[in-house]
């Protein structure tokens, strides 16, 4: 501010106070703030283990390794002639009951052998998906699957060849995968890559920055996506969502003319590329860390979002933080708090509804608690923002014609705003 004290002689005191009062406030809603929370977390960083990265050799007949990025095998062993066993143990605790895997496993000669899933501090969760190739997937044949040691364990049946077969918790989706999506979706001219820094242990934290025409003045959508690892169903809706946007209709030109959508796929490279069930290299679940920004990756990303929309004069309106969970739901703000978009949610939901029939949305409001991101959209900016969740085993192709609808259904409505 560079006003001199001497213009304001013979003005009223109290009009120059709010005077300097509102510039003060205006100039804040810019600035990053740190805030409190009912339930506050330390976000600390804390020692991870890290896995023994090998080939595991069962009298050179039998062989099984995690020596490819998001694989997670802490051991491996045989138990009797037909049954061998890997052993599945998170990066720290505690933690909740997620447990990730992907590991490969093959023989000298193809022989038929049963495989228990041991997860000594935790749960099974994740249906098996297997591979050839790490590319395409499929879950692992009913038949061939069943829980064990009451619902703790897993008990597979494996064909195995002296070729490598995949097995993981979800389809591999690794840091680098995320980069060469946001590269090709980067092709389109409205669409510019973004490298806004790098994760604890040195991993590109990118995004995309989408809109057509002059940035200035454009209200701002965030799209955050793989806070935690083995999420990998919210990450492919992300990706269809962010996709739909792009298209080339009149409703999505329309759209991105009017608003300005900031995109991070990967919030959490590290611990994606390390096989993590939930936390960054920092050990922390970084969905806790949106009060303080102790982790490298979430204060990259919020003086990141700060710093462009005030640069630009943008409003940041709605913030979307893409997550996987047992069942498809949306968690959204209860009805207290009113949003500078207030009633959006209930809106959209409703037409998200309408248009997917014998599917009915799951919103489950609830107030702030903990520091996650939902909050941050709403405290720093007056958002309005949702945890859009993702069933672990939802059907691939549901989860992309709902990201479709869902982001069809926000254009029509915010274009009318
Ligand atoms: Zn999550």
């Amino acid at each position: 501010m560079n006003f001199r004290i001497i213009s304001f002689k013979g003005m009223d005191k109290s009009f120059i106070s709010s005077l300097i009062f509102y510039l003060l406030i205006s100039c804040n809603s810019t600035k990053l703030k740190t805030f409190e929370y009912p339930d506050p977390v330390d976000t600390s960083s804390r020692i991870i283990n890290y896995q023994d990265k090998k080939t595991y050799t069962i009298n050179d007949v039998v062989f099984a390794d995690n020596q490819f990025d998001g694989a997670r095998l802490n051991d491996f062993i045989q138990i009797n002639d037909s049954t061998f066993q890997v052993t599945i143990l998170p990066e720290n605790e505690p933690i909740n009951q997620s447990p990730h895997f992907a590991f490969r496993i093959w023989a000298k000669q193809a022989q038929t052998i049963y495989l228990k899933l041991n997860y000594p501090t935790s749960e099974h969760r994740y249906v098996p998906k297997l591979s050839k190739n790490g590319e395409q997937w499929r879950p692992i044949d009913s038949l061939n699957y069943r829980l064990i040691d009451s619902a703790k364990n897993a008990l597979i049946k494996l064909n195995l060849e002296n070729t490598k077969l995949w097995v993981a918790a979800q389809e591999l989706k690794t840091s680098a995968e995320a980069i060469n999506w946001s590269k090709q979706i980067a092709n389109h001219k409205d669409v510019r890559f973004i490298s806004i820094g790098k994760s604890k242990l040195k991993r590109d934290l990118v995004g995309l920055d989408i809109y057509s025409g002059d940035p200035k003045g454009k209200d701002v959508i965030v799209v955050l996506s793989r806070q935690h690892p083995p999420e990998v169903t919210g990450y492919l809706a992300m990706q269809s969502f962010v996709e739909e946007l792009l298209k080339e209709h009149r409703l999505q030109k329309d759209f991105r003319n009017k608003y300005r959508v900031l995109v991070f796929p990967l919030l959490n490279p590290d611990g994606v590329d390390l096989g993590h069930w939930r936390h960054n290299a920092g050990g922390i679940d970084l969905n806790r860390d949106w009060a303080y920004y102790l982790q490298e990756e979430v204060k990259t990303i919020v003086n990141y979002i700060v710093s462009k929309v005030s640069k630009s004069k943008n409003k940041v309106i709605l913030g979307l933080d893409f997550h996987s969970t047992q069942e498809d739901l949306y968690y959204s703000f209860s009805d207290n708090m009113h949003s500078s978009i207030y009633p959006f949610k209930d809106y959209w939901i409703r037409a998200i509804d309408d248009a997917i029939p014998n599917y009915t949305p799951d919103d489950q409001p609830f107030p702030l608690g903990s520091p996650i991101s939902k909050g941050w959209f709403y405290k720093q900016f007056n958002a309005e923002s949702l945890t859009y969740e993702i069933g672990d085993e939802t059907p691939r192709d549901f989860i992309k014609l709902k990201a479709e609808v869902a982001a069809r259904e926000m254009m029509k409505l915010l274009i009318l705003r």
